[in-house]
């Protein structure tokens, strides 16, 4: 049985102690400080929920694109040109939502424990480049959808920028292919039917076994095999945090949980602006 006195924030079904929101505020972000005072080595694992805060749309949610889209396989990009030419009409479109998106206080307190030398990696199911952005390294960010700020070929992967590849493509519908090798070249996101980017994931396998406190922030974790590294942190004797705005299916497995907005909570435990 599920004990109430974790659940901090707006439980949907726990009855909490009376007590006056600042108070409670303080006491949690206490809680979450000292954990990760107390911590050797930190992971934080991000989910679209910190970055709604920058306005980005969370593509799963009820009203999210993929309600509204058809999603084009990996397969069927490869195989066709309509696919191709389909999926550049709509990159175009969604990058609207991903232009000028600047990061948030929780990408910043992400930088900061970074900074600090508390976190090595920062495991992200997001594509939006803002914790790079908020200043963590390239290195230190383990991509596991991928990135959609540049495309890369899939034959020797080479990085390209997407300013010219959007501007032909909207000026008469070229597709793209490698200023080097002539192979196809796609946003360097991970689409439905491609592959998991193995790198990636064993990376976030090692991360995960070698820390001692792993934070989810703004992941409901619905999305496996992603979903499967707080599991395996908390199997691997980490303490869990999970900081979500909604219920998870691993809150019960939780050291702490907040169902609270990543910014505001993340930034006053680390102390950042
Ligand atoms: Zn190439």
């Amino acid at each position: 049985m599920q004990s109430c006195d974790r659940f901090i924030g707006a439980p949907k079904s726990c009855k909490l102690p009376a007590m006056n929101d600042i108070g409670s505020d303080r006491s949690v972000i206490a809680e979450l400080s000292r954990m990760i005072q107390l911590a050797r080595r930190v992971v934080v694992f991000t989910g679209a929920g910190i970055s709604t805060e920058s306005g980005i749309p969370d593509f799963r949610s009820p009203n999210g694109i993929w309600t509204k889209y058809t999603p084009i396989y990996f397969q069927d990009f490869m195989a066709s040109a309509d696919a191709r030419r389909e999926t550049w009409r709509r990159k175009i479109l969604f990058d609207k939502d991903l232009d000028g998106a600047r990061p948030n206080r929780g990408h910043r307190a992400v930088a900061e424990l970074v900074r600090r030398g508390k976190t090595q990696a920062v495991i992200t199911q997001n594509v939006d480049g803002l914790h790079q952005s908020a200043g963590v390294p390239d290195e230190q960010v383990i991509e596991l959808h991928g990135n959609a700020t540049y495309a890369t070929c899939l034959v020797c992967a080479t990085r390209h920028d997407l300013a010219p590849i959007k501007a032909a493509f909207a000026a008469d519908g070229t597709l793209p292919h490698c200023r080097f090798c002539g192979g196809i070249v796609k946003t360097a996101t991970v689409s439905f039917g491609q592959p998991m980017p193995e790198d990636a994931m064993r990376r976030a396998q090692d991360e995960t076994l070698a820390c001692d406190l792993f934070i989810v922030a703004g992941s409901s974790l619905v999305v496996f095999p992603a979903a499967g590294f707080p599991a395996l942190a908390k199997e691997n004797g980490a303490r869990l945090v999970i900081i979500n705005r909604d219920r998870t299916e691993l809150d019960a497995a939780a050291d702490l949980v907040l169902n609270r907005e990543i910014g505001p909570t993340l930034g006053a435990a680390v102390a950042a602006d």
